[in-house]
C-alpha cells in the first residue's frame, strides 16, 4: 500500500512542469518566453551559463532570443549557441515563442526625464532604441540584462535610467518615464526553445551554417523560405549564420556541397526508420495515380501472422511450382522452421515454352493450402487469367500477379475485386511508373492491400536471368506508401547469386523478400536452377536475422546462435573502440569524461530494445559503461 502511494507520488512528480532557463533576471523578456508553455522559469547570468545548465541537466529547456523585429539577429545569444553546437553539444529546437517587446525607459521615482543622461540595458535592447535615445541625448550603458538593469538602477542613487519591460520596472520599484523607446512601433523578439537531443525531437528546423565560400549562400532565404540570422565572419569562415526554418538536408542540397558546413540542431532519433518513406499528407505524388502514390503513412498488409510494410518485414519462401502434396508439405515445414512468414507455390505456371510444365492447377491449390495451414503460414499463389481469380481467391491468402501479366488490365481489375491482398510483380520491361500504374488498376478496383515486388528487369546482361533493379526499387520508395519486396530468385536465375542479391535488397531497405526453395532442385518441374536448398535457405534466414523455431534440428539452431554471438562480440569490440575515441575527443576539447546524461540515454536505448528483459538490459549497460570508462581513462 505504502509503496503504491510512493509510486503514485513519483508519478505525479514526473508530470511536473519543465524547468525552463532564460538569460537575465526575473522580469526579463526571456522570462516571458520561458513561461510561455507552462514551464517554471529560471534565470541565468549569461547565455554561456544557461547553455551549461541545459547540458548539465539543471534545466530541462532553455529559451534563447534569435531574432528581433528592429535589429534582426540577436548575436549575443547566437554566438554562444554557435560555439556550443560546433563544440558538439547536441540540441534540438522544440518550438518558437514570439514575445512582444515594449521597451520602457524607467528611473527611480521622482527622477525628471530631462535629468536622465544615461540608460542601462542589455546590448540587444539598447540597439533597438539607438535613435530614440540619441534624440533624447541619452548615452547607452551596456549591462547583462534588461531586468538586471532595472535592479541596478533601483539600488543606485543616480538619475540614470533602465531600458526594460514595464513589468520589470514595477517589479524593482521604478517609475516609467517613457512607455516605449523602441525605434519601431511593432517590436518583438522570437525565442527558440531548446532541449538536449537525447530528450526530445526537433520540431523547428534550426541549422548553423558556415563556409569559406562567400557566394555559397546567396539567395538562400529566397530558395528555402528560411530566416537567415547572420553572425560576424571569422578568418576561416567569412560566412557564418543561423538558418531558422530550412532543414539541413535541403540546405546541403542547395548550397554547393564543398566548403559549406551545416550543423543541424536535431538529428533524426536513433530508432527512426532508415527508409525514405513519403511524408504523411493527402496529395498523391503522381496526381494521376491517387491511390498508389497517395501521401499517407506506410501501408501495412496483414494476413494473420504475416505483416509487411511500415517497418514489418516479410520473407515469403517456397517452391516455384507446387509439384505434389508431399513436396510442398516438406518444403513448407523447412521454410517455416527457419522463420519464413509466408509460403509460396505456383499452381498455374507462366512458361516461355508451351510444352514445359504448366502447373497442376486448382488441384494443387488444396495441397498448398494444407501445407500452409499445417505450418501456420499464409499462402501466396499466382493467377494468370480472370477465370482463375474467383476459385483461387476462395482458398489462397494472397493473389500474385506475375511479371508477364503486370499490364493485363482485365486481370488487374479482377484481382482488385477479389477481396484478397495482391502481390504485384514488376514486369521485366516495365518502368517504375508503369509498375505504379498497374498498382493503381488494382487499388482503383477496390483492393487497398497491395504489395509491390521487384523481380529483375531485362538488360543486355546474359550472365544472370534478369538484373535486380535495386535502384528502381529505391526510386519507387518515396513515390508510394505500399510495401516493396524483392525477388532475388527470378532476378538471378541461378542459386549461387540468390543470397547475395537477397542481402543487397534487404540492406537497401526492401520490406521483404520472396525466395524460391526446393529440396531436390535437380528434379524440380520449374526453375530448379535458381532454387535454394533448405540448408542454404536456412543460412540466408540466419543472415537476415529471422527467428527460427524448435522444429529446426538442434545443430542448425546452434549454428544460428553461434552466428549471433560472433556478431555480438564484434559489436561490443567496435563499441569499445569508439568509446575510446570519444574519450580522446573529450580530453582534447577539455570536457568532462563522465556525462550522466549520456549514460542515462544509453540506458534508455537498451531498456527500449530489451523491454522484455530489463535485468539483462541493466546488467549489459553496467558492463558496457564500466568497460567504456576503463577505455576512456587509460591514458589519464
Ligand atoms: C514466380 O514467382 O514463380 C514467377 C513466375 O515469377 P515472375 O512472374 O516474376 O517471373
Ligand atoms: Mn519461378
Amino acid at each position: 500500500m505504502l509503496r503504491e502511494i510512493a509510486d503514485r507520488e513519483t508519478a505525479v512528480e514526473q508530470k511536473d512542469e519543465p524547468h525552463v532557463g532564460y538569460q537575465g533576471e526575473p522580469g526579463a523578456f526571456g522570462e516571458v518566453a520561458a513561461a510561455a508553455h507552462g514551464g517554471i522559469p529560471q534565470g541565468f547570468a549569461s547565455f554561456e551559463k544557461l547553455l551549461d545548465a541545459l547540458r548539465d541537466g539543471l534545466v530541462d529547456e532553455a529559451v534563447l532570443p534569435m531574432e528581433n523585429a528592429v535589429v534582426g539577429a540577436i548575436t549575443e545569444a547566437l554566438e554562444p549557441l554557435a560555439e556550443a553546437v560546433v563544440g558538439g553539444l547536441e540540441l534540438v529546437a522544440v518550438s518558437i515563442t514570439s514575445v512582444p517587446v515594449r521597451l520602457a525607459l524607467a528611473a527611480r521615482p521622482g527622477t525628471p526625464l530631462n535629468e536622465v543622461k544615461r540608460a542601462w540595458s542589455h546590448p540587444a535592447a539598447l540597439r533597438q532604441c539607438t535613435h530614440r535615445l540619441a534624440q533624447m541625448g541619452i548615452e547607452r550603458v551596456v549591462c547583462y540584462d534588461t531586468a538586471g538593469a532595472a535592479q541596478i538602477i533601483a539600488h543606485d542613487a543616480s538619475t540614470d535610467a533602465a531600458v526594460c519591460s514595464r513589468h520589470a520596472a514595477e517589479r524593482y520599484g521604478l517609475e516609467v518615464l517613457v512607455e516605449d523607446v523602441s525605434d519601431k512601433e511593432q517590436n518583438g523578439t522570437r525565442f527558440a526553445h531548446l532541449r538536449m537531443a537525447d530528450h526530445a525531437r526537433a520540431q523547428v528546423p534550426l541549422v548553423f551554417l558556415r563556409t569559406s565560400n562567400m557566394t555559397a549562400t546567396g539567395r538562400l532565404d529566397v530558395l528555402t523560405g528560411a530566416t537567415l540570422l547572420p553572425l560576424a565572419g571569422s578568418a576561416e569562415f567569412p560566412v557564418r549564420m543561423w538558418v531558422l526554418g530550412a532543414d539541413a538536408a535541403r540546405l546541403q542540397a542547395l548550397a554547393p556541397v564543398r566548403d559549406v558546413q551545416v550543423i543541424s540542431l536535431g538529428q533524426p532519433a536513433p530508432h527512426a526508420s532508415r527508409s525514405v518513406a513519403p511524408k504523411p499528407g493527402t496529395e498523391p505524388v503522381v496526381k494521376s495515380l491517387p491511390h498508389a502514390t497517395a501521401r499517407k503513412p506506410p501501408t501495412v498488409v496483414e494476413v494473420g501472422p504475416f505483416r509487411v510494410g511500415g517497418g514489418a518485414r516479410a520473407v515469403i519462401a517456397g517452391p516455384c511450382s507446387v509439384e505434389s502434396p508431399e513436396q510442398v508439405m516438406r518444403i513448407a515445414r523447412q521454410v517455416a522452421s527457419c522463420g519464413a512468414t509466408a509460403l509460396r507455390g505456383g499452381i498455374f505456371k507462366p512458361r516461355t515454352n508451351p510444352y514445359a510444365f504448366q502447373g497442376h492447377g486448382l488441384e494443387a491449390l488444396d495441397w498448398l493450402v494444407k501445407a500452409g495451414r499445417e505450418t501456420g503460414l499464409p499462402v501466396v499463389t499466382e493467377v494468370m487469367a480472370v477465370d482463375q481469380v474467383k476459385p483461387v481467391a476462395e482458398k489462397a491468402d494472397v493473389l500474385q500477379i506475375g511479371a508477364r501479366n503486370m499490364q493485363n488490365f482485365d486481370l488487374l481489375r479482377a484481382v482488385g475485386r477479389a477481396g484478397r491482398p495482391v502481390l504485384l510483380k514488376r514486369g521485366a520491361g516495365a518502368t517504375v511508373d508503369e509498375w505504379l500504374g498497374a498498382a493503381e488498376y488494382v487499388m482503383a478496383s477496390g483492393e487497398a492491400r497491395l504489395i509491390l515486388c521487384e523481380r529483375g528487369i531485362r538488360t543486355f546482361e546474359t550472365s544472370t536471368r534478369n538484373t535486380l533493379d535495386v535502384g528502381g526499387m529505391l526510386a519507387a520508395r518515396p513515390l508510394t506508401h505500399l510495401p516493396i519486396l524483392a525477388d532475388p530468385s527470378h532476378a538471378a536465375g541461378r542459386a549461387d547469386l540468390v543470397e547475395g542479391l537477397a542481402r543487397a535488397a534487404w540492406a537497401a531497405g526492401a520490406d521483404g523478400l520472396i525466395v524460391e526453395v526446393h529440396d531436390d532442385p535437380a528434379r524440380a518441374l520449374s526453375d530448379g536452377e535458381q532454387a535454394l536448398v533448405p540448408q542454404r535457405f536456412a543460412e540466408l534466414a540466419r543472415a537476415l536475422a529471422l527467428k527460427p523455431d524448435a522444429r529446426l534440428p538442434l545443430a542448425q539452431l546452434r549454428a544460428w546462435v553461434d552466428a549471433i554471438d560472433a556478431e555480438l562480440a564484434h559489436l561490443v569490440q567496435r563499441r569499445l573502440e569508439v568509446a575510446k575515441v570519444i574519450g580522446d575527443s573529450k580530453r582534447q576539447t577539455g570536457r568532462a569524461v563522465l556525462d550522466p546524461r549520456r549514460e542515462a540515454a544509453v540506458r534508455r536505448t537498451y531498456a527500449e530494445a530489451l523491454s522484455g528483459s530489463r535485468q539483462v538490459a541493466d546488467k549489459l549497460v553496467d558492463l558496457l559503461i564500466e568497460a567504456a570508462r576503463a577505455q576512456q581513462s587509460i591514458e589519464e
